[in-house]
């Protein structure tokens, strides 16, 4: 066998499995093929000058390369088993969080160390939201920060790649079993390993399922979040998020029993772009330098939708209304909340003539016209629920950014193990419909690693 190890995948699954391998004194030979770029070459050619619109390059350096889909992210990592995920269900919620806060160890000794954890327990914040129809789930959040985030990652970057051999811009196109372990090919050439590890994200959605289908893994199709982004004054938040940072709070809609959620809250931060395979959909992020920090918190709400029979593809669903808001406003139209609850667009001179200044330059427009009925409703409701708490919330110039998506990769058939049927081929990450998230995706790595380990003792 070529390698040990092949891991398949340089995001948070494939980088902490790698960490936990390199580090156990084995003498594991582990390489990593990463379809993206090293981090240092990640960048965005959209300047919003000269290039305004995604030029689909070859790797999407927001999306691909060392680091993943997280590396130029808020770098919020949750410890909780209540989101973000359902990596408990396969591994214990003992043993996910324990992985979890082991991440947040290493973390801290690459460059974290300094940055804030919050917490849930004990806040009187809790019973003000059951006092009002919601739901405050339980965390503990560590907050890194764009820019804490990146140096994390090329500190952790500097210490494996003494130990790991890094393959970048070399996508693995085909995976193959061999008599004892693996066969993976790429346009270079092909390479063995006795175990492979793949974590390919989101961005690896469609090659998953390529490769579910000629192994013949079982997969179930996922949901797909759809919602918008609200931005208002930091101050009038500041109560959850200066003890909270980040507040996880779910209503349920009175029209609908719908299950709206907050998600992704940045305070003092600032919206932005986000571009899935040329559609242009909202996010948000905050930096850890005051320096960068802005008058305004932003948080999405989300409504999960799941599709299945007849049809099922979720992310389709999800895909069109994007596309819509994009054919609509161009990219991203955004809208005072007091215009869409008058049934009026918001243009240039209401956007202009409020008091909350948009941190991100998008198109005024109408998101009446872009969101379902079903799920518009249901966020409006959610934001006179949120008033009780925040008082403020539900202003007229309180704007809303439409549309946030959030894809989800199918469910692959992996075990307790994170193992497929194969035995040595473990899928783990977002890639594996398993978890949604930098902890949790983190874990799962770290997990795989340990098996492997205790395998060769
Ligand atoms: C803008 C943004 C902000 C976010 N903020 C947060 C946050 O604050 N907190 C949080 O918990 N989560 C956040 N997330 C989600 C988080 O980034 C993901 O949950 C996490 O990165 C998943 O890790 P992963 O290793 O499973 O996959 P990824 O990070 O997606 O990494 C997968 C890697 O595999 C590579 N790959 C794909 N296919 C192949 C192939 N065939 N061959 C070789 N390589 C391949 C990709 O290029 C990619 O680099 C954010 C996501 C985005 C996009």
């Amino acid at each position: 066998m070529d390698y040990d190890v092949i891991i398949i995948g340089a995001g948070p699954g494939g980088i902490y499995a790698a960490y936990e391998l390199a580090n156990a004194d084995h003498g594991f030979k582990v390489a990593v093929f990463e379809s993206g770029k090293e981090l240092k070459d990640r960048k965005c050619p959209i300047d919003g000058d000269k290039i305004k619109k995604c030029i689909g390059c070859r790797s999407c350096s927001i999306m691909s390369g060392f680091g993943g889909a997280g590396a130029f992210s808020d770098g919020k990592y949750n410890i909780t088993n209540d989101f973000g995920g359902t990596l408990h269900e396969h591994i214990g919620k003992e043993k996910a969080i324990e992985l979890m806060n082991y991440v947040d160890e290493i973390n801290l000794s690459h460059g974290g160390e300094g940055t804030k954890l919050y917490s849930t327990a004990n806040t009187s914040l809790r019973k003000k939201c059951m006092q009002n129809k919601l739901l405050l789930l339980d965390a503990s959040v560590r907050h890194l920060g764009t820019d804490i985030n990146y140096v994390v990652l090329e500190n952790l970057y500097s210490e494996l790649k003494e130990r790991v051999d890094f393959r970048f811009l070399t996508p693995v196109r085909h995976i193959e079993v061999e008599d004892g372990g693996y066969r993976i090919i790429t346009d270079e050439g092909s390479y063995t390993c006795s175990k492979c590890i793949v974590s390919v994200g989101r961005s690896g959605s469609k090659w998953m399922e390529e490769v579910c289908g000629e192994l013949d893994i079982p997969t179930e199709s996922n949901r797909v979040d759809i919602g918008v982004r609200v931005e208002l004054p930091a101050e009038l938040f500041s109560h959850l998020t200066d003890e909270l940072y980040e507040s996880k709070i779910v209503y349920r809609t009175e029209k609908f029993e719908d299950k709206v959620r907050t998600f992704c809250m940045n305070p003092r931060g600032s919206v932005v772009n986000e571009n899935t395979t040329g559609i242009v959909t909202v996010n948000g992020h905050s930096y850890e330098d005051p320096a960068k920090q802005t008058n305004y918190t932003n948080f999405a709400l989300l409504v999960s939708k799941h599709f299945s029979v007849p049809f099922k593809d979720s992310n389709g669903y999800g895909e069109s209304i994007a596309r819509l808001s994009n054919m609509l406003g161009g990219g991203v139209i955004v809208q005072r909340f007091g215009d869409l609850i008058r049934g009026r667009r918001t243009n240039h001179k209401r956007l202009s003539d409020s008091f909350v200044t948009p941190t991100l330059k998008a198109e005024p427009g109408d998101l009446s016209l872009v969101l379902p009925k079903r799920i518009l409703d249901g966020i409006i409701e959610m934001i006179y629920a949120l008033d009780k708490i925040a008082p403020g919330t539900a202003n007229d110039d309180t704007l809303l950014y439409g549309v946030e998506v959030k894809f989800y990769n199918m469910e692959v058939s992996i075990d307790d193990h994170l193992e497929t049927q194969h035995k040595g081929l473990y899928i783990i990450g977002d890639g594996s419909g398993v978890t949604h998230s930098l902890s949790h995706a983190s874990a799962s790595g770290v997990f795989v690693a340990r098996e492997i380990i205790e395998q060769a003792v």
